[in-house]
């Protein structure tokens, strides 16, 4: 009997089960619905800031020639005051929504202290970000979207290099993998790629979530592999070289640099359409502030929100097709289509498997895991099985 590629792909995902299936798809498409939510919310967010006037008085406060501080200040007062308005939203999308899937198993508090740690990294980084952006839009006049673009290309390759090391040791633990065939497997396929093995590493990803997951993150220096303990203890040795296999590519092919570059065309772009359709927007959300006084925060940032939902197709083709390659080099150095397969239909639990075209090509970041599946049975059909290792 012949091998089937479209058989043996049917029969990874059918084996999730219907009911599973179900769940998959609801948790997916209701996420997808919640994007659309989100952006109502946060115009609605805009709207109750700009009608209060609080960033008017407390630009008021601060005496005119004190610039950069009035933007830090203004701007920081917008970050930690849209946070608080929107904390039943972000709580029910980001924590019981979760909790209702079954995809995170942390408790409330915990939870709670990872986002107030969050805020206040995020409203130090998100105000320095933006007073550099208010300096350009007083300094550049009408280029300032363009150096604002490379403002942020810096910022985020700056993030990409720190991050690693100073941001996410503050919500994960980041380990070697302990001693052991995982281990010297890791090490063994690290070798064989030119990383470092201490490039490789094992986080508590269950803290936060259930999700079967790996990631490679950092630039330059401190680019590395990182494996999730939910993926480690729920894969099989042949699953964890399947999936390490897919991060290396990741890493080996410099994907980050990629994503940096898109994001910094992207914003480019963002900030030039905010640039001309502000003063339209500021009069829908009844503000009179002109685009180069920070109290225009919350209209500029709905703006920048709500052009990056439209240019979600984009963004996310951009990651579908590293995502391939990626998938590609795991298929291609550790040559194991199975393992590959049964480790995506693991994913599957958070994306539903078999999307819609339009859906794939909006929505999804990663191919379907159908498409993958198949990618990989078209590999096995084509190529001999490896030896046992
Ligand atoms: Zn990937």
């Amino acid at each position: 009997m012949t091998f089937d590629p479209r058989e043996a792909t049917a029969h990874y995902i059918d084996g999730l089960g219907a009911a599973n299936l179900q769940k998959a798809h609801d948790y997916t498409v209701g996420g997808h619905w919640l994007l659309l939510w989100g952006l109502v919310v946060s115009a609605v967010i805009a709207l109750v800031i700009v009608r209060s006037q609080i960033l008017d008085r407390v630009e008021r406060r601060i005496p005119e020639r004190r610039k950069g501080l009035r933007a830090f200040v203004v701007t920081a007062v917008y970050v930690v005051a849209s946070a608080l308005i929107g904390l039943p939203w972000s709580l029910y999308a980001g924590y019981f929504r979760e909790k209702i899937y079954g995809r995170t198993s942390q408790p409330l508090a915990d939870y709670l202290g990872q986002q107030a740690l969050a805020l206040v990294l995020s409203t130090i980084l998100g105000a320095l970000f933006l007073t550099g952006v208010y300096w350009l839009i007083r300094r550049t006049g009408r280029r300032w979207w363009l150096w604002s673009g490379a403002l942020t290309a810096g910022v985020v390759a700056v993030l990409m290099l720190l991050s690693p090391i100073l941001i996410e040791p503050l919500f994960n633990k980041y380990q070697p993998i302990p001693a052991g065939p995982v281990h010297d497997a890791v090490a063994e396929m690290a070798g064989r790629a030119g990383i470092p093995e201490n490039k490789i590493f094992l986080f508590d990803g269950s803290r936060q979530s259930n999700n079967f997951t790996a990631n490679a993150g950092g630039v330059g220096n401190t680019a590395r592999v990182a494996i999730s303990d939910v993926a480690m203890n729920k894969a099989s040795l042949d699953e964890v070289r399947a999936v390490t296999g897919h991060e290396i590519g990741h890493y080996v092919l410099k994907h980050t640099w990629y994503g940096t570059l898109l994001v910094s065309v992207l914003a480019m772009l963002l900030f030039w359409l905010a640039d001309r359709l502000y003063p339209r927007f500021a009069k829908a959300f009844g503000s009179d502030a002109p685009i180069a006084a920070p109290r225009s925060v919350p209209i500029l940032l709905f703006m920048v929100s709500l052009f990056s939902l439209g240019a979600m197709p984009i963004t996310s083709s951009f990651s579908r097709t590293i995502e391939t390659r990626a998938d590609a080099y795991s298929l291609r150095t550790e040559n194991r289509p199975d393992a590959l397969s049964s480790a995506l239909v693991k994913t599957a639990e958070y994306r539903y498997p078999r999307p819609s075209e339009i859906e794939e090509l909006i929505f999804y970041d990663h191919p379907s895991v159908e498409r993958r599946v198949m990618t990989a049975m078209e590999w096995k059909a084509a190529h001999p099985q490896p030896p046992a290792p």
